[in-house]
């Protein structure tokens, strides 16, 4: 996080970027017509975006009346670079993107959440920079900074607050110390918020409400509501792993009460069930591969931890009413037995309005939807028609 971006023009370079790379005006009488903008004007901001390389002229297009075809303008991918990671509580996925969100360069690596954030941080700037040499590119192409943590954090300053797996980590600023290594801003966000977006912007742009579930060691959502993540007071929306899915359950969950769908159907929950039955389990990870080898006993466990998260979630779809239910995480990667349990008790516990178009599916973006998540934050921070106004009127001024 650093100084907010100046307000932009109404019809700013920035401003007229987006039309461009939405695809909503990519030629200079569509930018015209779109904007309402005088010819001479439209020239010289589009005269901007050439020279600072972030608009490209491209073959001609159709001429509407058989004339000489247009010049297409494109938004140029190759303008710049994010720096994105996915930091979970034992691994880290870190990559250099380009703006479309392509990754240039890319790496998982096993980490330790709870070594702390001097610990962490250091190993991920030592990453993002030996990246950026595998990639390529200088240190002065990075745009922005995202990054995915495994516990709530406030947005808007880019710390964590009161994480429950990241002992040190509450109220370290995260944020600025990406911000200051790269004299950049930095985008710090929750995993889940982070995924939701992620899935969202690459495989459901035409949905207005999602709610994605992330299912690994613990039970967390993130929401989209008219395109955008909804935080709630707090950022503390959508957590909804201490949603009481058993009443009559002893279990006791880490939040302290009993019943909690987090302690009952996460992959841990499941596992602990497994090995319990006699079975040689310890994490999702060992779930799904006992799903994926038809063990009947991991199946049946992992359809009913499926029915007491539909339970939850039918809670959710009866607040929200979304589009699609995503579920993500390692356990998604036992797809059918937990989705057959999830749709059934949703749609048994909903009204059929709710429910009409609602589909429940697994992410496609898979184990990258955090990484996907975090460049694409990353980006769209970058390219917010005020920090391009800054990043042209920057380039203009050191122009040869
Ligand atoms: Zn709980």
């Amino acid at each position: 996080v650093t100084a907010p971006a100046p307000m932009p023009h109404a019809m700013s370079p920035g401003a007229i970027l987006q039309l461009i790379r939405a695809g909503h005006a990519v030629t200079r009488s569509a930018l015209i017509e779109t904007t309402g903008l005088s010819r001479s004007t439209i020239l010289q901001r589009l005269g901007v975006l050439l020279a600072s390389g972030l608009v490209v002229e491209g073959a001609g297009g159709r001429s509407p009346n058989g004339g000489r075809p247009p010049t297409m303008l494109t938004f140029n991918e190759d303008a710049g670079v994010v720096l994105a990671a996915d930091v979970g509580a034992r691994h880290a996925r870190v990559a250099v993107c380009d703006l479309g969100g392509r990754a240039l360069a890319e790496e998982e690596q096993p980490i330790v959440i709870g070594d702390g954030p001097d610990a962490v941080l250091d190993w991920l700037l030592g990453t993002f920079d030996r990246l950026l040499v595998q990639a390529g590119r200088p240190r002065a192409d990075v745009l922005s900074v995202g990054v995915g943590l495994p516990g709530p954090v406030d947005f808007a300053t880019g710390r964590p607050i009161n994480p429950p797996i990241m002992p040190g980590w509450d109220g370290y600023p995260v944020a600025d110390v990406l911000a200051e290594h790269y004299d950049r801003p930095a985008v710090v966000d929750n995993d889940v918020n982070i995924m939701a977006v992620g899935e969202h912007r690459v495989h459901l742009a035409g949905l207005e409400h999602i709610v994605f579930v992330k299912v690994a060691t613990g039970i967390g959502a993130g929401v989209i509501t008219n395109g955008r993540v909804y935080r709630g007071t707090h950022g503390a929306a959508g957590d909804i792993g201490h949603i009481r899915s058993r009443a009559d359950s002893d279990v006791l969950c880490t939040c302290g009460n009993r019943g909690c769908v987090g302690a009952l159907a996460s992959g841990s929950a499941v596992a602990r069930q497994l090995a319990a039955d006699g079975l040689d389990v310890s994490s999702a990870v060992d779930v799904v591969a006992l799903v994926s080898q038809a063990e009947p006993r991991a199946i049946a466990r992992v359809r009913d931890a499926g029915r007491l998260l539909g339970e939850a979630l039918a809670s959710v779809v009866s607040v929200l009413a979304p589009t699609a239910i995503v579920v993500g995480g390692e356990m998604a990667e036992a797809r059918e037995p937990l989705l057959a349990g999830i749709r059934e008790t949703i749609y048994q516990r909903s009204l059929p309005l709710a429910t009409r178009e609602l589909a429940i599916t697994t992410s496609r973006l898979g184990r990258r939807a955090g990484l996907v998540g975090a460049a694409t934050v990353a980006i769209e921070h970058a390219l917010s028609p005020g920090r391009v106004d800054a990043l042209v009127a920057a380039r203009m001024s050191t122009a040869p």
